[in-house]
């Protein structure tokens, strides 16, 4: 089992840790939440990278890089969790539709780089 099913798994089981014991049903207002999670998430992503440029730029509020590298990397993990919690919600294959997506991009831009449809 690859990494990204692993995670889905996991989340799955955890969602209803966090729900006190109760699966919550797939509708809107669970993927509007999932949404505002994944929204929530990338928005620390960027705050996260704000203060490492504060304190690249010796500005007041700035973070070591140390402390900025710390932060940032907990943030890109909590939006990657929430990103595969909102494809689970379409039952999405996230390895699958990035590798495409990826492909179609070099393809688009007249890249080599491509995923084999083995990988
Ligand atoms: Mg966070």
């Amino acid at each position: 089992m690859n990494f990204l099913k692993k995670l889905r798994a996991k989340s799955v089981v955890r969602n209803v840790e966090y729900h006190k014991g109760k699966t919550q049903k797939k509708n809107l207002e669970e993927l509007l939440f999932r949404a505002t999670e994944l929204a929530g998430e990338s928005g620390e992503v960027c705050d996260a990278i704000k203060k490492y440029a504060r304190g690249q730029r010796n500005m007041s509020g700035g973070k070591s890089e140390k402390e900025s590298i710390f932060a940032i990397q907990e943030e890109l993990a909590d939006t990657l969790i929430c990103v595969e919690r909102v494809a689970e919600f379409f039952d999405l294959d996230l390895e699958k539709i990035t590798k495409l997506k990826f492909n179609a991009t070099s393809k688009k831009r007249g890249f080599k780089t491509k995923f084999a449809s083995y990988e």
